[in-house]
């Protein structure tokens, strides 16, 4: 009498394409497609990662408030916790893209 539940591969491929569709339509940030898509950003984080990974969404870099620098090498969807060259922690979070 078990109900059948989705296999949890399935559920993933399900969510990482609700994420592919937002970011078709606008860049977001974590926060944004956690709302979206109704995850935690945690769970947001590691969909982006894989999904940057696998070259279908590119990663505009966080940026300082307070200097302008910019997180280029940053491979990692989670936001930087400060900047390292001002120590500020006002920090711009990553914006991800649908790669055409
Ligand atoms: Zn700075």
């Amino acid at each position: 009498m078990t109900r059948p539940e989705r296999p949890p591969a399935e559920r993933n491929i399900t969510i990482r394409q609700e994420i592919l569709a937002v970011l078709e339509e606008v860049e977001s940030n974590a926060s944004d497609l956690s709302k979206s898509v109704r995850l935690t950003e945690k769970e947001i984080y590691a969909h982006l990662d894989e999904l940057c990974k696998s070259g279908r969404v590119e990663t505009i870099p966080a940026a300082c408030n307070s200097c302008g620098y910019r997180f280029e090498d940053r491979r990692k969807a989670r936001k930087p916790g400060k900047c390292p060259r001002c120590k500020s922690t006002r920090i711009d979070p990553p914006r991800f893209r649908r790669k055409s």
